[in-house]
């Protein structure tokens, strides 16, 4: 795959405006469309929740920093508890295979592992979970029945199995409160992460391009193609910083 290109001001606001009306699956293919601009928006659909993970760390990296600062609240006390999160260490190797096998009963299920594609097919499914794992599933040979069908008890395994198979999918770390001493584990959602990033740093571009614009009847993409040294500079000299 192409190289990423970092989030420049113009595709933060790009990415801000064409993902506020987008659940969270589509926002992580806008925001790769954004980085791979070489690439097609299909490929990337195809690609399994953990590629698209890492992808999107690698994204986050190289836009804004290796460093993610995090803010959470201990479930217990309710303290906030803010840390540093180093992207780089939130990568997982992928495993060797694409995919595994779980048997149950007569059945034999090659599962692999969920993509973008798999996740907006099933999200409007009457049984999201339940669709999602029987598009991620191949009956090799059925003793009886439908062999495309999850049979429910086989449910948990196929989706353990399609976790294993994807780890990047699911990112945790443990987290204990220094104010009571709980601990607990989080998970540690790029997507949201990210787009939390975008819609701050949207709003604070906009502001930017406002007020020099008020100022100095530039363009926007003139304003938003400045180095941020350079931005600053002006609002200072406008008054506006
Ligand atoms: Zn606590």
């Amino acid at each position: 795959m192409a190289e990423l290109l970092p989030l420049r001001p113009a595709a933060v606001l790009a990415a801000w405006e064409e993902g506020l009306s987008q659940g969270s699956v589509e926002r992580a293919l806008t925001l790769l469309a954004l980085a791979l601009p070489g690439v097609a928006r299909d490929e990337m659909a195809d690609l399994s929740i953990g590629q698209r993970d890492a992808l999107l760390l690698e994204l986050r990296a190289r836009s804004f920093g290796p460093v993610a600062p995090c803010v959470v609240r201990c479930p217990s006390c309710q303290e906030t508890l803010e840390f540093p999160v180093q992207l780089p260490a939130l990568r997982v190797p992928a495993p060797a295979a694409a995919e595994g096998v779980v048997t149950f009963g007569d059945l034999r299920l090659r599962v692999r592992s969920a993509t973008s594609r798999d996740l907006l097919a099933s999200a409007c499914a009457a049984d999201p979970v339940l669709a999602l794992l029987e598009r991620c599933v191949t009956a090799e040979h059925a003793a009886a029945g439908d062999p495309a069908a999850v049979p429910a008890e086989a449910a948990e395994l196929v989706a353990a199995e399609m976790a294993r198979l994807d780890p990047q999918a699911d990112v945790r770390f443990d987290l204990s409160c220094a104010a009571c001493g709980a601990a607990w584990t989080t998970v540690f959602d790029v997507v949201a992460y990210l787009w939390r990033e975008i819609e701050s740093e949207a709003q604070r571009l906009l502001a930017e391009v406002d007020a020099l614009a008020r100022a100095y009847c530039w363009s926007e993409l003139a304003i938003l193609e400045m180095s941020r040294p350079r931005r600053l500079a002006y609002l200072r000299l406008a008054g506006a910083a």
